[in-house]
Formats: C-alpha cells, structure tokens, sequence
C-alpha cells in the first residue's frame, strides 16, 4: 500500500493542472537519468511513459548577440564550439570519451548497495565486486573534489562555452562553479542513458508522466494508492517498525515499512527522535538541506523572441526546444551565488528555462506554451526578510533576467507561479527546500548518503537521500528493493 499525502502521486515528478486545460510540470521537469532497467523490468512504455529527446539539448542566449547550441549529436555540438574555439572544438571528442569512461565506469555503482565503510570484509566484498573501478580512482577523486570550472577549465578555454556546460555543476546546489565537489554534481547529470547517454528530454504530459507509469505499472501487482492521505507516524515498538499511524488517525500494520520522504522528515517527523541511536541522531542532525533553487512555472501565448536568434515563424524553433540557458559566464554564476552566500535572493540569478510544450502538444491549449524556469540562487533562509515579502520580487527579477534576451516575455506572458524554498518544501513535502532530499556534496554521497536498510528494524529508505541521491532515476527505489529481497529475515 502506498500513502501519499497529496492529492496527486508523483511528489517532485508531477504534473498538474495548474490553469484550466494547462498541465505544467511543477517542479521537476526534464528527464534522463531515469534507469532504462526499470523501464523494461515494470514495462513502462506499455504503461504510458513516453521520452521526448530534446534536440538541441541547449541554447545559451548571448547579450553581445551571439548564442550557444549544444547537440545530442557531437559532431553538431563541435561545430557550434568551434564558433567561439577551434581548440575547444578539437578538445571536445576527448572530453567527451572522457565523461563517457567515468559514466561506464560508475554505472554499476549506481546500481548497488554502497558498501558499509565500518565493515572492512563489506567494503571487500564490493571491491572485489568492482575491481574496474581501481583503474579509475584517480579520475574519481578528482572528479569528486574538483570544482565544475576547475575540471571544465582542464578541457576548454571559451568562456561561453564552459558556461553552457557548467549549469549542470550547480542545479540544485548551494555552491557556486567554483565550489570544490561542484564536478561530481556536473557529471550527475550527463550519467542518464534514456536515450543516448547525456541526452535529456521531456515526459510526454508532463513528469507526472514517469509517475503515472508507475503508478499504472504497480496497480497492475495489486498496489493500493491511497492519495489525500498523509501519515502522521511510523510506529515503533521494541525498536521495530510494525506500521504507520495515518493523519486521520488510522492505523496500518506491516511487515515492511519504506519511505521515500526525505530522511530527515522520515526520522524527525515520522519516526521520532526518541527512537534513533546516537550515531544516527548526529548524522541527521548534521545532514544539510540547503535550498539553492527557486522554480517559476509559466503560461505563455505566444514564444519568446530571442535578440540573439529571432524567431522566424510562429512554430517552436531550435532556440525553444532545448533548455535555455542564462548565464553568460562564470563571473556571472559566482555573483549570483555571492548573493545568496549573505542570505539573499541572487539579483543576477542564472536562469534555465525549459518549455515543454514546444514539443509536447498534450499541456497547453493550441498557440498557448508553458514553460518552466528554474531559477538560481534562492537560500531557504533570508536576511532580514522572508519568503513571503520576497517572493514575487524574485519572480520580477527573473522576468527582468529574461526580458534582457527576450523582450517580448512581458507581452505573451499571461498566467505565473513563483515557488520558493519555502513553497516546494510545503508543497512538495522537501526538506528545506532542498529538490535533492539533502545537498549532493562530497559528503552527503555514496557510503556517506543514508542507507536503504535503517536501524530500526523493518525500516527502510527508498528516496533521493540514499544513494545515488536526487534526481528522476528510479534508482533509489531499485537498490532499496534489492536490499529489502536480501534482507532474508523478513521472508
Ligand atoms: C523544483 C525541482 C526541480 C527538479 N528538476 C529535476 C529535473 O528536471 N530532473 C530530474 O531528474 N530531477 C529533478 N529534480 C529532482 C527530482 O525531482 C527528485 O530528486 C525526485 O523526484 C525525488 O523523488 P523521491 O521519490 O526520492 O522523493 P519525492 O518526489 O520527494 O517523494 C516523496 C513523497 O513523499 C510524500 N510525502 C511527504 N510527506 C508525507 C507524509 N507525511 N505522508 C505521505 N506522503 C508524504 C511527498 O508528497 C512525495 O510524494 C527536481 C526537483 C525539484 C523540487
């Protein structure tokens, strides 16, 4: 049985009808690293899921006039560094084979339990389990430490270029591209293989999309979902999980409780201090969920017309179909994470706006677009303001950051909603606002992320705060089966 206290399934990969007749992806909203595995194990296409490969990827909007494509297709993408680098062109393939090295590499590292750093004989048994991986360890831990400019300064020269290619060091990061460990969170989001690995898309109908399929699939095994039902309680006796207390007051008994709320609502909220043994009360106290992120989801009727790169029809063009991104450079990105730094909203924030319906014909009524902009930096805690004062200036702000390439977003803009830190958390259910279930530092990852099996007994993780950590991947949920099916005491 699933709970579920909204009155949609999803959590952060949802799709609602935010405006009549408009479906917007109201937080996240492209996908990748979603596990092809799962896909075929739950046969997910035969339950509704349907990928839409964005190509371009990307398109960087420039002030001095220039823009920036980045392909699904290498030779395409070469062609457009080599407008702004021939050196960057030619160093391009060898970045590339290289990223492609560490994501084989790691791939079936995401697919397992990560060893238990206290047990020398588990911490064996993966080693020997992953003998490949000492080839790269080198490679490994400087990707773990190394900034995303740092790394990206290792390959490339152009300014534009390494921009373009570092928003992915910092999406749902309290860091800026220059903060150590930004690489690893860089190449978390080029390890998807839907598709062609790196290649992100959207979900037709939203992301609700990967949720509904699952739904679909899981009610095909007799699954019960029960929505509009918020659990109140996990119930301990004698140091074991035997059920959960619903808000309602209603009790379900089980021989299995797993959660996929973030671990510090699961532990705090759910479980209760009283229950957790010092080792886990000092880890969860010193796990960081720092919100970083701010998402604006739009009506548009008609497309944004971009200076650099006009539109020339009234059909969705190459600048609209991939992620569109607004941050000229790293000056640019490390101002804007200065500002939030002090506890502010970025006055200058990096902008990455995606507008799934220049695809997807099933969200908007014809002629009518929605787009989603992910906004960075925007800490959960302001000085000396709040949230609330705040909050429809930062959606100015953004508007104001757009209106800079694309001067026609005031006219076509009919409908917004601003959601801050405080608003996904309260939505959505995360912690601190934080779109990862807890910050993807070096810290916070691999043996050092929460484990799927609790210590209290019967317990178990199965959400984003366990490894591999955030994001559409499904991958959480699939080690966490693993691990529950060898947990022979229940069975
Ligand atoms: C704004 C935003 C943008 C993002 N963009 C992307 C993106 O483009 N691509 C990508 O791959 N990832 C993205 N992410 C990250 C990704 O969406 C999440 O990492 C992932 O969806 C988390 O899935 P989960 O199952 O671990 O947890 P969640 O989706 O958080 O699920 C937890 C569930 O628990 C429910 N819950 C909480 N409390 C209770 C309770 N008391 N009783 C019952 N139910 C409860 C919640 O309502 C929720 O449904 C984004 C996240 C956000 C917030």
């Amino acid at each position: 049985m699933v709970f579920e206290r909204r009155e949609v399934i999803g959590g952060a990969a949802v799709t609602e009808e935010l405006w009549p007749g408009v479906k917007a992806s109201t937080a996240s909203y492209v996908c990748s690293l979603f596990d092809k595995q799962i896909i075929k194990d739950l046969d997910l296409y035969k339950h509704g899921f349907v990928f839409l490969a964005k190509e371009p990827q990307s398109f960087s909007p420039m002030l001095n006039g220039n823009h920036f494509f980045i392909y699904g297709d290498a030779p395409r993408t070469k062609k457009e560094i080599a407008r702004f680098s021939r050196k960057d062109a030619k160093a391009y393939d060898k970045y590339d084979k290289y990223l492609a090295s560490l994501v084989d590499a790691i791939n079936p590292i995401l697919r397992q339990s990560p060893p238990d750093i206290n047990d020398i004989f588990s911490v064996a048994k993966f080693g020997l389990k992953n003998v490949g991986l000492f080839n790269k360890i080198e490679d490994f831990t400087n990707i773990m430490s190394l900034s995303a400019k740092d790394f990206l300064d290792q390959w490339f020269e152009s300014e534009e270029v390494k921009a373009s290619f570092a928003t992915d060091g910092i999406v749902g990061t309290f860091a800026s591209p220059q903060t150590p460990g930004t690489a690893y969170v860089l190449l978390h989001h080029v390890m998807g293989n839907i598709k062609g690995r790196g290649i992100w898309g959207y979900v037709q109908g939203g992301m609700g999309g990967v949720s509904q399929a699952l739904a679909n699939s899981a009610e095909a095994y007799n699954v019960k979902i029960m929505t509009k039902t918020p659990i109140d309680k996990i119930i301990i006796e004698n140091g074991v999980a035997v059920g959960v207390k619903t808000a309602d007051k209603k009790i379900y008994r089980s021989k299995i409780i797993i959660s996929n709320a973030d671990p510090k609502r699961t532990f705090l909220n759910f479980v209760g201090e009283e229950h957790l043994d010092d080792v886990l009360r000092t880890k969860i106290k010193n796990y960081q969920t720092r919100a970083s992120s701010f998402k604006i989801n739009m009506l548009l009727d008609g497309l944004p017309n971009f200076e650099c790169y006009p539109n020339k029809t009234d059909v969705p063009g190459p600048q609209h179909t991939g992620t569109i991104y607004i941050c000229e450079d790293f000056d640019y990105m490390e101002r804007a994470f200065d500002d939030a730094k002090y506890g502010m909203p970025s006055r200058n924030p990096v902008v990455e706006i995606s507008m799934p319906s220049s695809m997807d014909k099933t969200l908007a009524p014809k002629g009518m677009y929605v787009a989603g902009c992910f906004v960075q930096y925007a800490p959960y805690k302001l000085k000396g303001t709040d949230w609330n004062k705040e909050r429809q200036k930062f959606v100015k702000t953004a508007i104001s950051t757009i209106r800079k390439y694309a001067p026609n977003i005031d006219d076509i803009l009919v409908k917004v909603q601003g959601l801050s830190p405080i608003d996904l958390e309260s939505r959505f259910g995360l912690t601190g606002g934080n779109i990862f279930h807890g910050d993807m530092i070096p810290n916070q990852l691999f043996f050092s992320r929460f484990k799927y099996k609790t210590p209290i007994k019967n317990l178990y993780l199965c959400g984003s705060g366990t490894h591999p950590g955030g994001g559409v991947s499904g991958l959480p949920g699939f080690n966490a089966a693993k691990a529950i099916l060898d947990d022979k005491h229940i069975f």
